[in-house]
């Protein structure tokens, strides 16, 4: 992510704000310029000094709090901004708590969709794609025939409960399934994974690439899931997966490491922008990382990001521990994992997956 600042005073100011909290201006965020700006109000368009021309209106789901994206204003133009017209059921929000809870989601989502636009990577909806287009549901844990509702993946639609946004239930699931990191954005990072599998992966050049680094995908996937709960990860794994529950199938290996790519590159973006320079581990001392003076969405070599990542993470869990908040990135990179983290940065530039795994071939 990079840093906003209020283009009317200065200020430095969240994605997620939608006024200057010094100045007061109204701000909206701009997708096709990935800006935020300071507006004025005319006759109920908004215009502002950073595009003169241009006039816009806020994202139908600002009026309920939910949304800070704004639209090019035109005749019979589309009502949802970029990331919201993707959304397909949304909670009752007639109900408090369902309106506290599906604004949290939203802007998490917001976040994830700042990545997927900086990646330029196909974001078609429903519409446009009746097959694989991408729509989200966020639903009320009710129970549907005693089941509650599933966060997950199916061709293109992903499922969020609602409960997730709940920090005291979201805490309970994490710490019952022993997991060391849960949160919203995560679940995003995680799903959209699975989505890019189908588009990127399955039946495409890379297939073969990806069962080399992942394994074989048409593995009994119902059946995967039920030995990985029944019996947990296997011993040593991780040396070779990033997460315990990414040994459960392919496909969950590589949704894992697809949110982590996605955790790496925005965080050593904002890492950017504030000229950080964390100094690597004790035994990497000799080892110089400079600032990042790159844009690491736009990065072919992975090696340049993780060089920056991972004495970064060093330094956000010690900084969170001297505010006695668990670790960041509570996570260990191994070579094999950063391999598969390589190939989704290949497969995210639209790289010629085989040409630069041969090299890693070649490297070990
Ligand atoms: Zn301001
Ligand atoms: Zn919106
Ligand atoms: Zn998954």
């Amino acid at each position: 992510m990079k840093l906003f600042v209020c283009d009317h005073c200065g200020n430095t100011v969240y994605f997620e704000n939608a006024s200057c909290e010094r100045c007061g201006h109204k701000l909206g965020y701009l997708p096709e310029k990935n800006a935020l700006v300071s507006l004025v109000e005319s006759s109920g368009l908004w215009s502002t000094p950073a595009f003169p021309d241009d006039a816009y209106v806020f994202c139908e789901n600002a009026h309920h709090g939910a949304c800070n994206w704004l639209i090019r204003a035109e005749p019979g133009g589309d009502i949802y901004c970029a990331a919201c017209r993707h959304n397909e059921t949304i909670p009752d929000i007639t109900n408090s708590l369902n309106l506290t809870r599906w604004q949290v989601i939203e802007r998490a989502k917001k976040r994830l969709f700042y990545s997927l636009l900086r990646l330029r990577l196909p974001v078609e909806t429903r519409n446009e794609d009746p097959v694989h287009g991408l729509s989200f549901r966020f639903l009320a844990d009710m129970p549907v025939a005693g089941l509650p509702v599933m966060t997950g993946h199916d061709s293109g639609i992903i499922t969020i409960a609602l409960a997730e946004a709940d920090d005291a239930e979201r805490e309970s699931r994490r710490a019952a399934m022993g997991e060391p990191y849960r949160t919203l954005l995560g679940h995003f990072r995680h799903e959209i994974g699975h989505h890019y599998w189908d588009l990127l992966v399955e039946g495409q050049p890379a297939a073969q690439r990806f069962t080399q680094l992942f394994g074989d995908a048409s593995a009994d996937y119902g059946r995967a899931l039920e030995v990985y709960y029944a019996n947990g990860a296997p011993m040593g794994w991780p040396q070779t997966h990033i997460s315990a529950y990414a040994t459960a199938h392919p496909w969950e290996d590589f949704a894992e490491t697809f949110a982590h790519y996605l955790h790496i590159t925005d965080t050593v973006e904002m890492a950017g922008a504030f000229g950080v320079r964390a100094r690597p581990r004790n035994q990497d001392e000799h080892i110089v990382v400079d600032q990042v003076r790159f844009d690491p969405y736009m990065e072919p070599d992975f090696d340049v990001i993780i060089d920056h990542w991972v004495p970064l993470a060093s330094m956000l869990n010690n900084l969170n521990r001297a505010m006695g908040h668990p670790d960041a990135y509570p996570f260990i990179l191994t070579p094999q994992v950063i391999e598969k983290l390589a190939f989704v940065n290949s497969l995210v530039h639209g790289a010629p997956v085989q040409e630069q795994l041969a090299r890693l071939d070649a490297v070990g």
